[in-house]
């Protein structure tokens, strides 16, 4: 069988868009989001389809912003949050967005716990799910994460392998949506043939979707689905549904 994917992150405004699609699609996904900074509001810069800067609000001038163009990088208010993400996966992010690599054990584990208690409070289940803000870990960071009882854990590196790598605590990415050969990737993946279970992880940021750039818009997110969706050979689910059956085929044989 072949699995496909969507790992989205922050907690975005978007989503509740993007949940529509997936829905319609009957499709699985998985949101990484950040308990203590649910209802933030913030502008985001980008250069091309990268968003680079964050701002808040009450912090953004449009006339000294110039050199870069922004959109609007709000976050989904706590009270809302169990009802939108219903049915869907949820896996933490950090409670505050920081990168781990920066922080000592104490606060890694506080980070990570803290977020696992509330979001596993709201949806009434454990949280296993991790993807690393910036992409960025060390090997102490992976320890520090099984001690939280975290079972897989999403990076920011790529991979043209459509298979679950042995360490999953680090997850690499088939596809992020922004990317130009986003769409040949899902291509390739679909097309592909093979004995044993394919894998394909797909990143994006809800506002990635409101830059409407010709790389980075909803049709094009559309165009992904279409591409997997509904079909026999493909199952398009969460990054812990996915993980589960590979782990679970591979038993059997
Ligand atoms: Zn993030």
């Amino acid at each position: 069988m072949k699995y496909f994917v969507w790992s989205f992150d922050d907690g975005l405004e978007e989503d509740k868009q993007i949940i529509r699609i997936l829905r319609k699609n009957h499709m699985g996904a998985t949101f990484n989001l950040n308990s203590a900074l649910f209802g933030k509001r913030q502008m985001i810069g980008r250069i091309g389809n990268l968003g680079i800067k964050e701002v808040p609000l009450e912090r953004f001038d449009e006339r000294r912003a110039s050199l870069l163009k922004y959109s609007i990088h709000y976050r989904i208010p706590k009270d809302e949050i169990a009802d939108v993400y219903e049915g869907f996966e949820i896996a933490s992010h950090t409670a505050e967005h920081v990168s781990l690599v920066g922080c000592s054990d104490a606060e890694c584990q506080r980070q990570v716990r803290s977020d696992q208690e509330i979001l596993g409070g709201m949806f009434h289940t454990k949280i296993s799910g991790f993807a690393y803000p910036f992409g960025r870990y060390r090997e102490t960071t992976k320890r520090q994460l099984e001690q939280c009882g975290i079972v897989y854990a999403r990076t920011a590196s790529f991979t043209k392998e459509f298979s679950l790598p042995q360490d999953l605590l680090e997850l690499p990415l088939n596809g992020w949506h922004i990317r130009k050969d986003a769409l040949a990737r899902v291509r390739e993946f679909a097309e592909a043939e093979s004995e044993r279970d394919l894998f394909f992880l797909m990143f994006a940021h809800g506002y990635e979707f409101d830059f409407q750039t010709k790389e980075s818009n909803f049709e094009k997110f559309k165009r992904i689905c279409d591409l997997v969706a509904g079909r026999e050979d493909i199952v398009c689910c969460s990054t812990g549904e996915a993980i589960r059956a590979i782990r679970e085929g591979k038993h059997e044989s």
